[in-house]
This record gives C-alpha cells, structure tokens and sequence, in this order.
C-alpha cells in the first residue's frame, strides 16, 4: 500500500506525523508559498499538469490510495484527484475540517459576492482574509483594506486604499480584537476555512460588534467520502 496525501494544510501535516513511517506515504505540495512548512516523511512538490497528469503521475508512483487533505477553498485540486482516484478506481478520501457557523454572519457564495455586499452596505474599513487569489473582486473598491495574507498579492489587483499585514497564524482572541479596534474596521471578509488556527477573528469580531461576511465553501464533488478530522482519515487508512 503507497498512500498520496494531498497536503498545503495543518491537517495534512498532522496526519503525515500520524501515518510516517508505518505507513509508506508520500505528502504532496502545490509549491504556491516560499519557505513552507514540510510535512513528515517524504514530500513532492509543484502541480500534476491537470487530471491527466495526475492519473500518470499515480500510477508512475504505484499509488494505491489518495487522501484529500488540500484547504476547503483548494477545490480543483480536489476535483482532479476526486476524478482520477474514480478513473483508476483507487480508494480516495477527502479530510476537510468542519465548517465555521458564527451567528449574525453575512454568508455569500464567492469573493466576488462579498464585494457586493461591501459595496451595497458601504462598509469603509474592511478587514479582508480572503487570500492572495481573494483580493482582485475588492480592487475597484473605495472603502479601505486591511489584506492579511501569507504571500503578497499582485500590486495590479489591490484597491488604492489599503495596508497589506504579511503572516501566517495562529492568531489569538486578543490580538484579533487589538487589531479590529486598532484600525477602526467596521467588516470583516473570510472565506469558511474552517480550523482552530484562524477562528479567533470570529469571536473577536462578534464580540466587537462587527459585520461578518462569510464566503462558503466550494461543494465536494459528488459522492466523494469525506471526513472532518485526523483521527478519521488514520482509522480509514487503517482499515484500508
Ligand atoms: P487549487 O486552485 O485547487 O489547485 C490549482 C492547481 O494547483 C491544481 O490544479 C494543481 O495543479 C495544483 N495543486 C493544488 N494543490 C496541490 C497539491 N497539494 N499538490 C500538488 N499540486 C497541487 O488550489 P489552491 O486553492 O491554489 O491551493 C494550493 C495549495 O495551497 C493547496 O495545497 C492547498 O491545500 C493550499 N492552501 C490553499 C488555500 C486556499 O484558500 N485555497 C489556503 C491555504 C492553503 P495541476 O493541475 O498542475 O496538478
């Protein structure tokens, strides 16, 4: 048994270090960050060139089972992998850690809803998590930004107004409010990631009475098995 992990998140980290070495896993990296965190055990890094690609690359590689463990919002990926796996018939899985569910919150579809409910809402000093491919749908905007990301966005997609706050979590609870208060934010924009890491915001912003505006997750595709932690994904490779 040789399992592909499809990584890019804590999750998959975590189940890397569960798995290695008793299990004969390979750990898999879009390769989009500099300097990322490396999961335990063997790791390939850069894309597969498409489905195609990827049904080559598995079976170049005796790959006898695939689990999903890339970001909810990683969903091509995770449909690439969702239809070779279908393709080749290899058990396949999806990790996917729950969902957020904040009270109050604004929920829409895509980044570039969000930016409509900024616009029709005129909120002014928004806090905006969406990412560095999250960024382009708020460039004609007039409010300003505070863009938190890990790497920076292109400089042609940022609206005139912003500040961008380059870093990686964990956040905590009183940092978050600090950084609400301190720049006068009246909305936050996130997309549904789900996780411990970034979840403080949420309260931070509830607590501080500002506006959330949630972007849900892309859909699995259709009749995928998924799971929602770590320990489920190790009982399923052990029952493999
Ligand atoms: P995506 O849009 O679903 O994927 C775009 C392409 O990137 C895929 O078609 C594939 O290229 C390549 N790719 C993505 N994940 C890969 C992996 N784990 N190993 C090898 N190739 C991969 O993905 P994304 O949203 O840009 O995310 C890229 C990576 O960042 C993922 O590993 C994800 O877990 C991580 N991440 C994403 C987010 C987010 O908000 N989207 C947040 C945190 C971390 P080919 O078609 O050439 O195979």
């Amino acid at each position: 048994m040789r399992i592909l992990l499809l990584g890019g998140t804590g999750e998959a980290r975590a189940l890397a270090t569960t798995l290695h070495p008793g299990y004969d896993i390979v750990s898999s990296l879009a390769g989009r960050v500099p300097d990322p965190a490396l999961p335990d055990g063997p790791v390939r890094i850069g894309g597969f060139g498409g489905v195609a690609g990827l049904r080559q690359w598995l079976g170049d590689n005796d790959i006898t089972a695939v689990v999903d463990a890339t970001h909810p919002f990683a969903a091509t990926m995770t449909a690439h992998a969702a239809q070779a796996c279908a393709e080749l018939g290899l058990p396949h899985l999806v990790l996917s850690r729950p969902a957020w569910d904040p009270a109050g919150a604004i929920r829409v579809g895509s980044d570039v809803e969000a930016a409509q409910v900024v616009a029709d809402q005129h909120y002014s000093r928004v806090f905006l998590t969406t990412g560095r491919s999250g960024v382009r749908p708020f460039m004609s905007s007039a409010a300003w930004f505070l863009i938190r990301v890990v790497t920076p966005p292109d400089a042609d997609v940022l609206p005139c107004n912003h500040e961008l706050l380059l870093s990686r979590g964990p956040y905590d609870y009183a940092d978050e409010c600090a950084l609400l208060r301190d720049n006068r934010i009246d909305v936050l924009v996130t997309k549904n990631s789900g996780g411990e890491l970034t979840e403080a915001k949420l309260k931070a912003a509830t607590d501080c009475d500002i506006a959330i505006v949630m972007i849900d997750r892309p859909p699995l595709p259709a009749g995928v098995k998924s799971v929602g932690t770590v320990d489920e994904a190790v009982d399923w490779v052990a029952a493999l």
